[in-house]
Parts: C-alpha cells; sequence; structure tokens
C-alpha cells in the first residue's frame, strides 16, 4: 500500500523556473539544461519502479520519496518500504549503457557510446542511508528493526556487470523488473514480525509527520544574481515577456492574447527563484504593475508552491 506519493520534485520546478527566467545567451543554460534532463531521467526511473511496488498488498507501507532528519542531517531515500519484520530502503538509478560496479574502489563506471564515464558508487549511498535511518529509528524507539538496501536500476536494458565472485553486489543491485523477488528473499531471510500492528502503523505515522523537504536556493547553487532573472508575465502562448496589464487582464504585445489568471504561474516562480514569501512591492515588481491596489488584490488569491506542494503539483 503506496502511503506517501512521488511528486514531481521541486528542484525540477526550480530549473524549469530557471530556463524560463534566464537569457537565451545566458553562460550558465547549458549546464542548467544538461542537469534538468538528468533530473527528469531519474524522476522516470523512479516513477517507473513505483510501477513494480504498486501491486504489493497492505502488509507492505511504501513511502516514495522520503525525507528524514537525523540531528540535523538530511537524509532524502527514493523509496522505504516497511513491514512489521524490516524495512528496505531502494535507491534507484535510471543510468543507460553498461555498468561496472567497483567493489574495490567503490566507484560506479559506465560505458556507452565507447565512452566511459564515472559516478558516486550507489551501493556506498544506500549504505549510508541505512546507518542514517538505523539511527534515526533508534532515536524514534525503534532501535531493532532489520533494515536492508538495494540498489534498483529502473532502465530494463541496462547491462549490470561487476566482479567476478563479487557477491555484494549480486546480492544488492537489481533491475527493476527482479524487485519483487529480491523482497521475497528478504521476507524468508527475516520472516518474524518485530512491531505489534499498532507500533507498526505508529512509526508510519511518525515517517509521515516528519516529510519536510529542505528549501535551497537554486540561484545560489548555481552562482546566479538576481540580477540576471528577467522579470514579467510570461504570455502563455508565444512564450514572450513581459505582457501588459490592461482592463483587468494580461495582454501580450506579441501575439495579442489575453489571459486573466497569466501571473499566477509569474509569482510560481518568484517562488521557486527567489524567496518563499512575497510582498506587494516585490510582487509589482515581478509582474512590472504600478497599482498596488491591483497587487494586493492578486496577491490575495495566491499560493505559495513550496509551503503548499501538494496543490501546486495537483494543479500543473
Ligand atoms: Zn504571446
Amino acid at each position: 500500500m503506496i502511503v506517501k506519493d512521488r511528486k514531481v520534485p521541486v528542484r525540477i520546478l526550480q530549473l524549469e523556473a530557471l530556463l524560463r527566467r534566464l537569457s537565451v545567451h545566458h553562460k550558465k543554460r547549458g549546464e542548467i539544461e544538461s542537469d534538468l534532463a538528468k533530473r527528469w531521467a531519474g524522476y522516470r526511473g523512479e516513477l517507473s519502479v513505483d510501477f513494480h511496488l504498486n501491486h504489493l498488498d497492505d502488509n507492505y507501507l511504501i513511502f516514495l520519496d522520503v525525507n528524514l532528519y537525523y540531528k540535523n542531517i538530511h537524509f532524502q531515500i527514493d523509496s522505504l518500504i516497511l513491514t512489521e519484520a524490516f524495512a528496505l530502503i531502494l535507491e534507484i538509478k535510471n543510468i543507460a549503457g553498461t555498468l561496472f560496479f567497483d567493489s574495490s574502489f567503490h566507484q560506479l563506471i559506465r560505458k556507452i557510446h565507447e565512452k566511459e564515464e564515472g559516478f558516486s558508487d550507489p551501493i556506498l549511498q544506500a549504505q549510508r542511508h541505512q546507518y542514517l535511518l538505523s539511527n534515526w529509528l533508534h532515536q524514534n524507539n525503534y532501535s531493532n528493526l532489520p533494515i536492508r538496501h538495494l540498489v534498483v536500476i529502473s532502465n530494463p536494458s541496462t547491462i549490470i556487470t561487476a566482479e567476478k565472485g563479487d557477491k555484494h553486489v549480486h546480492k544488492v543491485v537489481c533491475h527493476a523488473s527482479h524487485l519483487m523477488n529480491k523482497l521475497q528473499q528478504i521476507k524468508i531471510d527475516i520472516p518474524t514480525p518485530l512491531l505489534s500492528s499498532e507500533h507498526f502503523q505508529l512509526l508510519s505515522e511518525i515517517i509521515l509527520r516528519e516529510q519536510k523537504a529542505p528549501s535551497t536556493n537554486i540561484l545560489d547553487s548555481y552562482k546566479i544574481s538576481t540580477t540576471d532573472i528577467e522579470m514579467g508575465v510570461i504570455c502563455p502562448e508565444c512564450s514572450m515577456k513581459p505582457m501588459k496589464r490592461t482592463h483587468g487582464r494580461w495582454v501580450c504585445p506579441e501575439c495579442n492574447h489575453q489571459s486573466k489568471c497569466a501571473h499566477e504561474k509569474t509569482i510560481e516562480d518568484y517562488f521557486l527563484l527567489i524567496d518563499n514569501e512575497i510582498n506587494n512591492q516585490s510582487f509589482r515588481k515581478f509582474t512590472k504593475i504600478s497599482s498596488r491596489h491591483t497587487a494586493s488584490r492578486l496577491l490575495k488569491k495566491m499560493y505559495n508552491p513550496l509551503s503548499r506542494p501538494d496543490l501546486f503539483n495537483k494543479k500543473t
């Protein structure tokens, strides 16, 4: 049973907002576009693994995209499966080509189109999450629950390889299609429930209560100044900016498109890029309108996508 669903990550929304508002000649565009493509690939990979988890019954509580904090250390788990007997962490990777898991040097090497590329070792990452989760459980008085981890490769055509006889990689890395078999094996290895159904439910509630993704300032991450951000309401038809406010509507000077609510997307961009709070003055500056009264009226109807990601995702 899926207890916590997955939504489009705020980081993806931030990167898209950034591309909408940087000059086409900005020197960071290439890097941002490449990062965005990787983030989308990662997210799509996670969704395709979620598909396999949909079939699990109510004895499995599934948390997708989990944010937890141990002593102020934030850790994000792609998927967490909880049973009364154990917890299972999934680290999901959507990487095409031939992968070599190098256990000696803890690196992941990908070969594709005759080229070699190194990635940080996802097994190490999963082990780190297991360590942090174990401490987090201890902190919440669930010390003894066994934890396992798996690295799941979401792309079915990816070839997984390792050093001959490397049993650990065989044990903890699998394709998504093999995930259910791995889960069954863990169930056989750890058959005895440790938690009462009451404690099981309570643990689920504690995890849900703690869900809060840390907010990161995307401009700081890319060392981009706010002065590089192009302001103004963007035309939903032709993407030109700024639209002009005339007689209670937004009008595009380029294609003449008219809209009553085009400013909403602009304010979403403001929240994603600049700050998670907005006042009348910043609103007028960002939407390029002069009337304080109009700004106040429009602002009252708005919400903040960072503080209400549930609403935000439903809307898009
Ligand atoms: Zn237009």
